[in-house]
């Protein structure tokens, strides 16, 4: 594929990333290795070698970065790609394996901010992407890998992982895309038709299982200790590395300012600690000289986060999470929940929680404005009132939520909710469609009416 494009990595070699044990920097293993915990059982992290990335300075990697930014040079026109000295710098170009995913809209959301009283309140609309979720950020790396493993021999036969139903999809995606056999188990009856069609589309080998997302996370695991079968979950820290671009835009898309507040719905917590990673990275390299704050957001049927926030970290417990329109985060027992522990703590972050009343009403506040928010996305904006409600987040900060997938996913929790047929929620911005005979003056009426109650 680089063969037909012209390539601008000119020094491929300069820069070096490598799997480091949490507990131990000093125990590595290569990003191309099958391996996902330390000797001592923990998670690995990916490292980078820092001291090469600071041989350019900071002005020079933003004006690298603009030139790249949106383009179409192979692969580096790709949101993930056009960092990838930052990201995964071992892959060979033509072992990419990409659908330019990233470099999604930042939108000034004006109508919603008012509302909410606030002035300056943007959307990071990370489901404008090709599978419909910011998942697919992380897989682009996961999968470029995988394939770089495969040309060097590696004997692999398959890609598996369990889901909640958006990394299922950009799994079976991006190996259909590369042409690798992907597994995907998923909860039985638990996750979107549009997500659950994804995968079978893809030609994934699709295990529905009688359990929660916990259940599907204990037999992958057990299955992947099979070293042909390579794990796709977010504990397998490359998917971490592509995700922590949405941070890097978000400031790239402010002009390499921060802003004052990010606010983030987290589940298995990956991608929390990916935000913070990336804006690390920003901050140590020399690009943004202060940092914003983190909400992590959590709905209150799966918040084992939320409960440890509240006792200043000190103690965590796994919970058993209870069902929630936010399917994508019913999860009891977060992979990365220390990952996110250490970004909350450097970066003062707050953890709040939303109820299903509060996500599904601030989901469809939100689409009153233009938005088209998924339920995940109204956590966040829940949260985000919460905190402006109590003065934490002020009228003129800079505030960013970030809109996790598509709204379209989620067609029936907006059917439910507009025909009042949410379980525990009462709908309080409810449009249901009005049956009318075919008669022109009852139409008439209606019309009357409705326009005479809007100008009220
Ligand atoms: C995966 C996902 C999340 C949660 O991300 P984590 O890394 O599991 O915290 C939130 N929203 C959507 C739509 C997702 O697919």
């Amino acid at each position: 594929m680089s063969a037909q494009y012209p390539s601008e990595n000119e020094e491929p070699m300069r820069y070096n990333a490598w799997f480091a044990a949490q507990d131990n920097p000093d125990e590595r293993y290569p990003l191309t290795e099958v391996v996902y915990y330390s000797q001592s059982g923990g998670l690995l992290e990916v490292v980078h070698d820092m001291e090469a990335l600071r041989q350019r300075s900071a002005q020079e990697w933003r004006d690298l970065f603009e030139r790249r930014w949106m383009r179409t040079i192979w692969p580096y026109g790709s949101g993930v790609w056009g960092k990838k000295e930052w990201v995964c710098p071992i892959v060979d170009d033509g072992n990419v394996v990409s659908m330019f995913e990233g470099g999604t809209n930042l939108f000034w959301a004006e109508r919603l901010g008012a509302e909410l009283g606030i002035d300056d309140l943007w959307i990071k609309l990370c489901g404008n992407s090709h599978t419909g979720s910011f998942k697919d950020l992380g897989m682009t790396v996961l999968i470029s890998v995988v394939r770089q493993m495969m040309a060097e021999g590696k004997p692999i036969r398959a890609v598996a992982c369990a889901s909640t139903g958006d990394t299922s999809a950009a799994l079976a995606c991006y190996g259909a895309a590369a042409g690798i056999p992907t597994i995907v188990f998923l909860p039985k009856g638990k996750v979107s038709v549009a997500q659950l069609v994804q995968p079978i589309a893809h030609g994934a080998l699709v295990l529905a299982l009688d359990t929660d997302f916990d259940g599907c996370m204990r037999i992958v695991r057990t299955i992947t200790a099979d070293q042909g079968i390579y794990l796709a979950n977010s504990l397998n820290s490359l998917r971490i590395e592509g995700q922590k671009t949405v941070g890097i835009e978000i400031v790239q898309q402010f002009d390499w300012q921060a802003p004052d507040w990010i606010i983030i719905p987290g589940g298995n917590l990956g991608n929390t600690a990916a935000l913070g990673n990336g804006l690390s990275m920003l901050h140590e390299l020399g690009l943004i000289d202060r940092l914003p704050r983190i909400v992590c957001a959590q709905a209150e049927h799966a918040n084992p986060l939320y409960r440890a926030y509240l006792t200043g970290f000190e103690r965590y417990e796994a919970i058993s999470a209870r069902p929630t329109a936010a399917s994508a985060i019913q999860i009891g027992d977060p992979v990365s929940v220390s990952r996110a522990i250490r970004v909350l703590q450097h970066f003062d972050g707050i953890v709040e929680q939303a109820s299903e009343q509060e996500l599904a009403d601030a989901a469809a506040r939100a689409d009153r404005s233009g938005a088209y928010a998924c339920p995940h996305t109204g956590v966040a904006l829940a949260a985000t009132i919460k905190l402006i409600g109590r003065g934490i987040i002020k009228k003129s900060d800079r505030v960013v939520v970030i809109s996790t997938a598509h709204g379209l996913k989620f067609s029936r929790f907006k059917v439910d909710y507009h025909e009042s047929a949410l379980r525990d929620v009462v709908s309080n911005y409810a449009n249901p469609p009005l049956e009318l005979p075919a008669d022109t003056d009852a139409v008439r009426r209606v019309i009357d009416e409705r326009m005479e109650a809007a100008t009220k």
